[in-house]
C-alpha cells in the first residue's frame, strides 16, 4: 500500500476525523455524509479538534453512508489531502499541547474515489471503536512520560530550592507530595503496561463493545489521565510561583496533562464504557 510505509517513515503526516462540532462524546451521532455518485463519494460536513488536521498529508475519517441505520450506517474513508477540492482546514488556538496542531475541517462537496472506502460499506462503527482501544493505550503512555518528567523536575527543584535555610525537599509537606507523585506514576505505569500487554497478547487485537480490551484500555487512560492531572498539579505546587511561569517546564506539563482527561473519549465516557463492560451478561471476572 502506498500510504502505510510513508506514514511509518514520517514522510506522511496523518490525521483522524471522528469528532464533529455537535458530535463529541456522542460520536455515533455524527452528521458528516458521504453519498455515492457513480464511482465516487461526495462528502459534506465538518470535523472538529482534529490533531494534525491542518498539516496532514493523509486523513482517515468517518461519515454516515446510511443515516437511517445510525451507528450501523457509518463508513470509514481515507484520502490524500494534497490538491483536493472542497476541503477546508482551519487551525484552532489551544492553551495546551501547543506543539501538536489541531484543526477544524470542513468538507464541501469534496469528492473521493470509491476505492478509498476502508473495511466495507457501513462497517466503520466497529473500526472506530476498535481503533479507540489502541489509541487509549497509546495516550496512556503519553501521560506516563509527562508524569515521569514532572516527578524528575520536582525532585531536582526540591533539592535545589532553599527556603528557611534548607532545601525544600527537607520539609515533610514536600516529601509527601513527592511520595504521592511517585506512587501515582508507578500505579499509572501498571495500568498502562498491563493494558498494553493484554492488547499484545491478542492475536487479532479486536477491541470495541463487548471485549475485555475495551474495558482495560478505557481504565488505563481513565487512571493515567486523572493521576497525570494530579501529578502535574503537585509539580506546580512544589515549584511555587516559578511553576506558574512559562519558562519552567512543569507549567507546560500541567496544561498538556489535562488533555488526557478529554481526548479519545472523556473520563466520563471511559467510566461509562468500563461499567457497561463490567455489567454485560457474559462478564465473568475482572481478570
Ligand atoms: C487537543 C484535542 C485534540 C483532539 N484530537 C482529536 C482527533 O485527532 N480526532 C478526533 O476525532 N477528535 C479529537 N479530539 C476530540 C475529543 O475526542 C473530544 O473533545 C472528546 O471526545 C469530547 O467531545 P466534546 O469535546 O464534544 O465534549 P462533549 O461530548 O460535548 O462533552 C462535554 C462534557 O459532557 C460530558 N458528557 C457528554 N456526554 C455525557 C454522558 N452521556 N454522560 C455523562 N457525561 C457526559 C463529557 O464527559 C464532558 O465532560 C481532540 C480534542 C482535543 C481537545
Amino acid at each position: 500500500m502506498e500510504i502505510l510505509p510513508r506514514a511509518c517513515s514520517g514522510e506522511y503526516i496523518g490525521c483522524l476525523g471522528i469528532t464533529e462540532p455537535n458530535a463529541g462524546s456522542d460520536a455515533m451521532g455524527m452528521t458528516t455524509r458521504a453519498v455515492k455518485v457513480k464511482d465516487r463519494y461526495i462528502v459534506n460536513g465538518s470535523k472538529a479538534f482534529i490533531t494534525n488536521g491542518n498539516v496532514a498529508d493523509v486523513m482517515l475519517f468517518y461519515a454516515k453512508t446510511d443515516p437511517a441505520r445510525g451507528a450501523h450506517g457509518i463508513s470509514a474513508f481515507y484520502f490524500l489531502t494534497n490538491g483536493v477540492n472542497g476541503l477546508y482546514r482551519e487551525k484552532i488556538k489551544k492553551w495546551g499541547m501547543r506543539s501538536s496542531p489541531t484543526a477544524l475541517i470542513t468538507f464541501d462537496d469534496m469528492e473521493i474515489p470509491e476505492e478509498n472506502l476502508i473495511g466495507g460499506l457501513n462497517r466503520g462503527g466497529a473500526i472506530l471503536t476498535n481503533g479507540l482501544c489502541t489509541e487509549r493505550i497509546t495516550l496512556s503512555g503519553c501521560s506516563l512520560g509527562s508524569q515521569r518528567a514532572c516527578l524528575d523536575l520536582s525532585l531536582r527543584y526540591a533539592r535545589e530550592r532553599i527556603q528557611f535555610g534548607k532545601p525544600i525537599s527537607s520539609f515533610q509537606f514536600i516529601q509527601g507530595k513527592l511520595a504521592d507523585m511517585y506512587t501515582s506514576y508507578m500505579a499509572s505505569r501498571w495500568m498502562a503496561y498491563s493494558a498494553a500487554a493484554y492488547c499484545d497478547s491478542l492475536e487479532k487485537k479486536v477491541g470495541g463493545k463487548g471485549t475485555d480490551l475495551d474495558r482495560k484500555a478505557a481504565a488505563a487512560l481513565l487512571f493515567c489521565g486523572e493521576m497525570g492531572t494530579k501529578v502535574a498539579a503537585d509539580a506546580i505546587q512544589i515549584h511555587g510561583g516559578y511553576g506558574y511561569c512559562q519558562e519552567y517546564a512543569v507549567s507546560r506539563h500541567y496544561l498538556d496533562q489535562k488533555l488526557w482527561d478529554i481526548g479519545a473519549g472523556t473520563a466520563e465516557v471511559r467510566r461509562m464504557i468500563i461499567a457497561r463492560e463490567l455489567l454485560r451478561d457474559n462478564f465473568q471476572s475482572a481478570r
